[in-house]
This record gives structure tokens, C-alpha cells and sequence, in this order.
């Protein structure tokens, strides 16, 4: 008989996004000639870059033709872009990392939730609360929690997001292994100072333990004393693994490109307490479980190096900043407690009541569409998330709405 890995059925069947749905197709019934405005999902909305189109276009007529046929590639990625990842995104910022650090993958999801694999069933996970759902959701799979009770998982040390440590968690007060940390963050758009990122480095080589650095939303900064790279801190290279993604800097989201940056001298322990290199392990990983990024797809996302593409990712980012600052302000205006909004696309609400409550309101009055909080995690009840992913136009006249609404 054939046993399934019953860690599954811990899970909590996220209802999120379906109920958010059904709601919607509700209100559209009941009012069909209102025009819903969708802040709600954290994907992008604007064309590629033409910078990426064009190398996307070439490398298909490439492909067209025997002499420029590619077929499997190098798992970890082709040299050209690992080259352009190392030299631009951390040399040219003065963090050390080396093309053969970096590994090419078709997204930071699937990477941020692979990377638990390489540790032992009973490492202690820290995780922040709100969080994106992947990296508790396959800590429960590998059956590193217990049981859900009471809007957590047991064995699992949460990392509070609050209004009280302005949305950057403390150092735990109990021993982990494993941290995950995010910023700019989502879902609360809030950033990390280098000094804040440095007593996470400083505390994960104490205590032996490795941070998992999601930095997907890096390009959304610009206040320059901000970390772009858990790198820039020094003694990072020991602790930390980084995961970065084409997606919102470049509108990659429907293309598929990403990248983990896995640095030599990271290390777990073996059970004879000696240092296991981390870099092989993931390379051996990579190499049996994943078969690379396609071509064309590796050229479009090298000409996000070029000097016409950082031009355009500037632009295509600042649009997104621009609509962002606007919901800030006008949510300002309004009188809300929020985070975010600046080198983030996320806008984080305090609505002072249930954030069901406050998107039903949002919706039934301004036809306008958010992400209530309480979907992220137990410390997102009160809030919601507005995303700036949407035409200037729509978050104009959804900012106008929600004004009238709740004037
Ligand atoms: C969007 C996002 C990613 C990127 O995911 P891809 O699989 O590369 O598209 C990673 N982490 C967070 C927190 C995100 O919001």
C-alpha cells in the first residue's frame, strides 16, 4: 500500500486569492457596469523592455538555424549571463561574488522553496510573519512544523512584523538554524538598513545558522544608503545565500528567469559537527533536478545588463514607484497608518479593523480591489496590501474612489 507524505495534509489550503475572486465575480454581478480597479495581485502589468524583446527576438532566429541551434544548455546557466549577474548586480556594488556563485533558474518561487532541501528534517526554521506563503508552505512539506493551531504552525519560530519594530523583525529569542528574511519586503514593502541586515549576519554566524535572503524586489530601490545585496555586509559571504528574479525588475513574470547566488563559503554541519560546504550540495541539486533556463530566455534576461536595458528597467521600475507614491500619499492623506510605498511597490495599511471587513469596504464602495493582510500571516490581521502593479490611470482613479468612499 502506498503511504503519501502525510506532512501534506498539515497544509492549509490557501483560500486567498479564490476568495478574494469570488467575492469580486459578486460585487461585478450585483453592479455589472462597474469597472473594478485590481490592486491586489503581486504581478507586473507593463510590456518586456525592448532591450530584452530584441535579444529574446535574435536569439529565436538563433535558434531557427543549425549553425545556431542550442540545445541543453549548462544547468546552472550559460556563462554569458552568470558573467553579467556577477559583474553588474554585485561587483559593481562592491560585494565579491563570482560568476560561479551564481545559478540560473526559472524563478525565485521555485528556488526560495528548493533551497530547504539541503538541510536536516529537524533544523529549527525562522520564518516572518506576514510572509509570501512559499517559504513556510514547504518547510510544512518537508516536515520540519507540526500541526496548525490556532493561525500557526507548530515548532515553527515566527518572526513578527509589526508596527512596534517598524515591520523589521528582532534577532528570535530562542535558537535557529534556518532564517528567512525578505526586503524590500513583501507583503509590507518595508526595507532593511545595512546596520539592521548586519545584526542578522552577525547573529547567523554566532550561532551557525544560514540566511535565506530573498532580494526580488531590489531593483524598486533608491534610497542609495539601502542594502541592495545581503553581500554589501560584510561577513555575509559565511551565512547567507541570496535569491534574485527577473520578474519585477524586468516584467519577467510570464517568461520565467531568476538566479540564486550561493556563495563558497557557506556551510552547514555534518551529524560529526564538521563543516559541509553548501555551494556543491546546491550545484548537485540543480544539476540532477532542474535542466536550465532556455536560451532565448538567458539572452532576453543578459539584456537586462546592457546599457539600453538598464535605462529601460529604470524607467519601467520608476513607473511603478511613481503609482506607488501616489497611493501613498493619497492613503496618507486619508489618515492611515502605513508602510511602504517608497523603494517598494507595496503599500502595507493599517485599516484598525478586520482586513476582510476593510477590503469588502474598499470593494463594495470604491470598487477597488486590495490583498487583505490576514492572508499573509497571523500579524497581517488589521491590515491590507495595495500593489502599485497597474496603469498610473487605474491607481489614480482608484486612489479618487477610495477618497470619496471613505471622505
Ligand atoms: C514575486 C516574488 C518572487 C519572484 O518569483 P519568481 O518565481 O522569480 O517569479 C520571489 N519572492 C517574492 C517575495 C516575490 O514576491
Amino acid at each position: 500500500m502506498l503511504h503519501i507524505n502525510e506532512h501534506y495534509l498539515k497544509l492549509q489550503a490557501s483560500y486567498l486569492f479564490s476568495d478574494i475572486a469570488k467575492r469580486v465575480a459578486a460585487f461585478q454581478d450585483a453592479n455589472p457596469d462597474m469597472d473594478i480597479i485590481k490592486l491586489g495581485i503581486g504581478d507586473v502589468t507593463r510590456a518586456l523592455p525592448g532591450a530584452c524583446v530584441a535579444a529574446f527576438h535574435k536569439a529565436v532566429d538563433e535558434m531557427a538555424t543549425d549553425a545556431g541551434f542550442h540545445g541543453y544548455g549548462p544547468e546552472q546557466g550559460y556563462a554569458f549571463l552568470r558573467e553579467a549577474i556577477a559583474k553588474h548586480d554585485f561587483q559593481a556594488r562592491g560585494a565579491d561574488i563570482s560568476a560561479d556563485e551564481i545559478f540560473v533558474s526559472d524563478g525565485a518561487k521555485c528556488d526560495t522553496g528548493n533551497f530547504q532541501e539541503l538541510f536536516s528534517t529537524d533544523a529549527r526554521v525562522a520564518i516572518p510573519d506576514p510572509v509570501y506563503p512559499v517559504y513556510l508552505d514547504t518547510n510544512v512539506m518537508a516536515g520540519r512544523t507540526g500541526e496548525f493551531r490556532d493561525g500557526r504552525y507548530e515548532g515553527v519560530v515566527y518572526l513578527d512584523s509589526t508596527k512596534e519594530n517598524n515591520y523589521v523583525p528582532e534577532l528570535p529569542s530562542e535558537p535557529v538554524d534556518l532564517i528567512y528574511l525578505c526586503f524590500p519586503n513583501n507583503p509590507t514593502g518595508s526595507t532593511i538598513t545595512k546596520e539592521q541586515l548586519k545584526t542578522w549576519v552577525d547573529y547567523a554566524r554566532e550561532e551557525k545558522a544560514l540566511i535565506l535572503f530573498d532580494a526580488a524586489y531590489e531593483a524598486f530601490i533608491r534610497d542609495d544608503s539601502l542594502p541592495h545585496s545581503i553581500y554589501e555586509i560584510e561577513g555575509a559571504r559565511e551565512v547567507a545565500v541570496e535569491f534574485r528574479s527577473f520578474s519585477k525588475n524586468a516584467g519577467f513574470t510570464g517568461t520565467r528567469c531568476a538566479y540564486t547566488v550561493v556563495p563558497r563559503e557557506c556551510v552547514a554541519y555534518d551529524s560529526q559537527g564538521n563543516r559541509q560546504p553548501i555551494h556543491p550540495l546546491w550545484n548537485r541539486r540543480h544539476c540532477t533536478k532542474f535542466n536550465g533556463v532556455s536560451y532565448p530566455v538567458q539572452r532576453a534576461a543578459e539584456a537586462v545588463y546592457s546599457d539600453e536595458g538598464k535605462a529601460q528597467i529604470r524607467e519601467l521600475v520608476g513607473y511603478y514607484l511613481n503609482n506607488a507614491d501616489l497611493i501613498a500619499k493619497a492613503v496618507g492623506e486619508l489618515g492611515f497608518e502605513y508602510v511602504g510605498g517608497k523603494n517598494s511597490p507595496y503599500i502595507w495599511i493599517w485599516g484598525d479593523r478586520d482586513s476582510w471587513e476593510f477590503f469588502d469596504l474598499l470593494l463594495n464602495k470604491a470598487g477597488v480591489v486590495c490583498t487583505p493582510g490576514a492572508g499573509f500571516g497571523k500579524c497581517g490581521q488589521g491590515y491590507i496590501r495595495l500593489s502599485a502593479f497597474n496603469s498610473y490611470e487605474n491607481v489614480a482613479r482608484a486612489m479618487e474612489r477610495i477618497r470619496q468612499a471613505l471622505a
